[in-house]
């Protein structure tokens, strides 16, 4: 099957035609200003034709329109200019062949450096693509393995409790499970934050109250055990993929569950300013010094905290990817000590289809 023509090759042809249209336009205007004898100035004309000459058809043809219309414009001159000198004559000629050869010259290294940084992005794409495809495959395939050692911790556990005066078996079950617990969460995040760059068909229309009330659900072994309160003002219905949007939720009451040493506060609400949504989770957890707060949204980066948290580093920066994805931003707001407020923008969806869902709390 031959390649399919890339877009800026099928819209190479509407601006060559342009550009020959306008070179019509000041040919005519050239017969005009012959035949009435009188000064147009038509050589506007063809400093767009020459641009565009070059930027889409190459730099030989570019070449050969400023040659071309130098000529021109000395012919154009020699009509009208009987009463002036041919030194004149030879020198404007000259200044306007210069002027055209540094508007192609210009055009061409502009149109190059385009190129150029066209196929460094792509090549970009490629390779982010490339690595974001290993991680998914090194992170899925490092799923057996890792079944493999809960199976053996499993049985090593389960030896240490039939001989409890073996200290160190039952040391060592504990540490294969604690790493196997680590690994198994590292392999999840890593996993989550490779689905984030799937291409999707078409994006469904979510409404994101259902979507907080179903990871609240899956956090409530957390909520119970810490004694936390999360409460949700009403969510809305927005065009992002429900998978992405339960990451996104997951991450941020997770964290706020996480990093508080109390009884975790928890509050979910958004709000609409033209165009988009902006949420906010807002916790009283230890907070953010104000120097993290942006490095926090960097793969792997794990704060040095009072206490060691379970956590991968890679939470923040899956949900950073996430909202980038649907042209949003995210970002954050602390007082350490105190607490912490993640905010982060969506597009709405248009007016018809927007709409507010009744009021959930958790
Ligand atoms: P992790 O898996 O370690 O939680 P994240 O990417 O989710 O990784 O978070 C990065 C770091 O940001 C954490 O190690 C923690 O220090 C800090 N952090 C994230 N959320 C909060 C929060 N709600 N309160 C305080 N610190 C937070």
């Amino acid at each position: 099957m031959p390649p399919e023509r890339s877009l800026s090759e099928k819209i190479k042809i509407a601006p060559s035609l342009f550009c020959f249209f306008l070179l019509l336009c000041s040919f005519l205007a050239f017969s005009l200003d012959i035949a009435t004898r009188d000064m147009i100035a038509f050589d506007v004309f063809y400093f767009p034709s020459v641009m565009l000459m070059t930027w889409y058809l190459g730099d030989r043809p570019g070449r050969l329109m400023a040659v071309l219309v130098a000529l021109l414009w000395f012919l154009a001159q020699a009509d009208v200019g009987f009463s002036l000198s041919t030194r004149t004559l030879l020198l404007d000629g000259v200044v306007h062949l210069l002027t055209f050869a540094l508007v192609f010259w210009l055009t061409s290294r502009v149109r190059q450096s385009a190129m150029l940084l066209g196929l460094r992005s792509k090549e970009l794409a490629r390779s982010n693509l490339e690595l974001e495809q290993f991680a998914f495959k090194a992170a899925h395939d490092l799923q057996s393995p890792l079944a493999t050692l809960f199976s053996y911790s499993e049985f090593l556990a389960e030896k240490s409790g039939s001989a409890p005066e073996d200290g160190k078996l039952t040391l060592c079950a504990d540490a294969i499970s604690k790493s196997a617990n680590r690994m198994s969460l590292m392999i999840k995040a890593l996993l989550d934050y490779a689905k984030v760059a799937k291409e999707e068909k078409e994006v469904p229309s979510v409404d994101l109250s259902k979507v907080v009330r179903e990871v609240i659900e899956s956090l409530d072994a957390a909520i119970t055990d810490k004694k936390a309160e999360v409460t949700i003002d009403p969510l809305p219905v927005l065009a992002i993929n429900p998978g992405l949007a339960g990451i996104l939720f997951q991450n941020l009451i997770g964290n706020a569950l996480k990093y508080c040493e109390n009884a975790p506060r928890i509050h979910l609400s958004a709000v609409r300013k033209d165009k988009e949504w902006t949420f906010s989770v807002r916790d009283n957890g230890i907070g953010i010094p104000e120097e993290a707060r942006e490095r926090i949204f960097i793969m792997f980066e794990k704060l040095p905290t009072k206490r060691q948290y379970p956590g991968s580093g890679i939470g923040l920066a899956t949900c950073q990817k996430i909202v980038e994805r649907y042209g949003g931003r995210i970002w954050v707001e602390s007082k350490p000590g105190e607490g912490s407020a993640f905010f982060f923008t969506l597009p709405a969806l248009r007016a018809e289809n927007a709409s507010l869902t009744s009021r959930n709390p958790a």
